[in-house]
Order: structure tokens, then sequence, then C-alpha cells
């Protein structure tokens, strides 16, 4: 494969064809960096040099009911996790300081569990609305499930945008869990579109899909119309179903990220959880496909630090912006 012409075609507008999705993922080690290449190529028209921060809130922890094979938090997970109720407005608001003290772009509001309670929801829409009088800090939400009712009060309330992942493949789905399915997935993903929410939809990738699985999630994303694709690698955490799996190399990782590049070649991606203990060392690579990361750690497992990260972004010659766009 020519790399370099293949990201000329999706800069020409061109759309990338599931054979070439699949070649990237098959690509061998010593055209690593030329695959890495073009999809910079791709990312430095859309996003520049810039990366935007995001950090997010564990709002509610634990006590699932759902059964996700790979999350410490689902229902059947024996990991030691945090486990607390929904926090005050005033809890998330005092988050959303913090975060805009860490120059983030955006702040991300993340509860357990299936879907959310009245009273949640209520909270979550009280915060928005007292963060947006404020500051001008972008604001996401990650609730489960929402009906179109929910998303437009979330909408409404000042919320930008809404965080729901596919995951993986339909074909895929089944086998991660069994407490809801991924078309209910998809009418979350469409309700939040219909709300006028911008849609943050990804995926996790190192569960035993197949590279097929994966290609199939990036096209899900570009026809679910996904404004912004977290891709997580799996920690496989003790305790979980997924427990023992081993990690994906850092080479697979960063093919899988410019797979997801040339794919949705204008929409934000962003490394998101496993990051450093999937990529290592390597992890400065995956800014050249993707233009976005989580700082200052995840929802039940800490990052490296917002420190080591800004020192990550400015020695590859890339800086922290404040825009989506470049
Ligand atoms: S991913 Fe969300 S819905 Fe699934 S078990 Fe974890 S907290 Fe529950």
């Amino acid at each position: 494969m020519n790399w370099q012409l293949l990201s000329a075609k999706i800069l020409a507008g061109e759309i990338a064809s599931r054979a070439e999705a699949l070649a990237v993922l098959a690509s061998p080690g010593e055209e690593l960096l030329a695959v890495l290449d073009a999809a910079f190529a791709v990312r430095r028209r859309y996003f520049g040099l810039g990366v935007s921060l995001h950090v997010i809130r564990n709002a509610k922890s634990g006590l699932c009911s759902e059964d996700c094979a790979y999350c410490s938090q689902a229902a059947k997970s024996t990991a030691p996790v945090s486990t607390y109720a929904m926090q005050s407005a005033d809890d998330i608001l005092q988050g959303a300081r913090e975060a805009q003290a860490l120059k983030a772009l955006r702040y991300c509001i993340v509860t357990s569990g299936r879907a959310p309670l009245e009273q949640e929801l209520n909270t979550v829409c009280e915060a928005a609305r007292r963060i947006k009088r404020d500051m001008p800090i972008q604001l996401c939400a990650s609730l489960g499930l929402v009906s179109a009712d929910q998303a437009r009060r979330l909408k409404h309330s000042g919320i930008d945008r809404f965080n729901h992942n596919l995951e993986t493949s339909e074909r895929y789905y089944p086998t991660i869990c069994t407490t809801h399915h991924y078309r209910d997935r998809m009418e979350t993903a469409r309700v939040v579109k219909a709300a006028g929410l911008e849609l943050c939809s990804g995926g996790l990738m190192g569960m035993g899909e197949t590279p097929e699985d994966r290609v199939d999630l990036a096209f899900a994303l570009r026809a679910a119309g996904a404004d912004s694709i977290p891709i997580n690698f799996l920690d496989p955490r003790p305790g979980t179903g997924l427990e023992g799996r081993p990690r994906l190399s850092p080479a697979d990782a960063l093919r899988i990220l410019a797979m997801f590049r040339l794919v949705n070649p204008e929409r934000e991606l962003r490394i998101a959880g496993g990051r450093e203990a999937c990529l290592g060392t390597m992890q400065v690579l995956a800014l050249y496909p993707a233009n976005s990361i989580f700082t200052n750690g995840y929802l039940t497992t800490p990052g490296q630090g917002h420190a080591a990260d800004l020192a990550m972004i400015v020695s590859a010659g890339f800086h922290v912006t404040d825009t989506t766009h470049a």
C-alpha cells in the first residue's frame, strides 16, 4: 500500500475503503512511521498541531446494574473501585473550576449506571447551568442510555456534547455485554444528534475483537455522525470479566488510531483510557493521528499526570489548544 497516496486521496475528499482500513491494521512494522505520517497529514489539515485536553469527572461511581465485561464498575466485577452516590452540583462545579485551571477545553461529567435517574439528571442540568454562567469551558455528559426528552433537557441546560460509546462492532457487542443491546446504544446516539448535541462516541480496543470489528466500528461511528471519537485501550483490571487478557502492543494501538483518523478524517480523535498502560514510551506517537487526550486520569484509574502530559505535548512540537479545530 502506498500510504502517501492514501492520505492524498482522503485529503482530496474521498472516503477510505474497508480494504484500505484493514490494510492499515495489517501494515508491517517497518511501515509504521509511514502509516502514522499518512494519518498525520490528515490530522494536520483539520487540527494543525493542536491538542485539546479533556478532564473527566466521575460524578457517580460503581453500583452499576449492567455487565459490561471490561468495566470495574459492572455488577459482576470484583475489582476494587470507589463506590459513591451522585455528587452534588457544588462538587461538580468545583471539578469544572479545577479543569479550567488545567486549561482543559472540555469537562466531562460521567455517571455509572444503565441510565440516569431523574434526580441525577436534574443535578447534571443544574451543574451545567451554573458552570456555563461562570466559565467558558465546553461541557460533555456521559450518563448511559438517554431518551429524546432527556437529551433535549441536557442540551437546554448548557451541555454541549453527550458521550455514549458504541464500544465495538454490532457483531461483537453481545460478547461483552448482555444487559443491554447495541441497538440501545445506537438509539441513544441517534437521540443525542436529534437534540442538537454533539455526539462523542468511540470504543474500547483489545477486548478480543477482530480487525474487521474495529473497521466496522470506525465506519459505524462515521455513519452515526460522531463528532468526537475517543479510543480506549483495554488495561485489563483484575476482577473484571476481561481480567487476564493481554494488552495490545503499542504498534497495534498506533495502527488503530491511524485507521480511525483515516476513516474519520475531520472528526476529533481522542486517545482515551489505557493510553499510558498500552502505549508506554511510544505514547507520544499517538498524537500524530489523534488530536485530543484526557489529562489528569480516567474514571477509575490514574494517568501519568497533567505535568507529564504537557511535557509530552510540547516536546513533540504540539501545543495545547482551546478550540476544537485548527
Ligand atoms: S460501562 Fe457503564 S453501563 Fe457498563 S458496567 Fe460500566 S458503568 Fe455500567
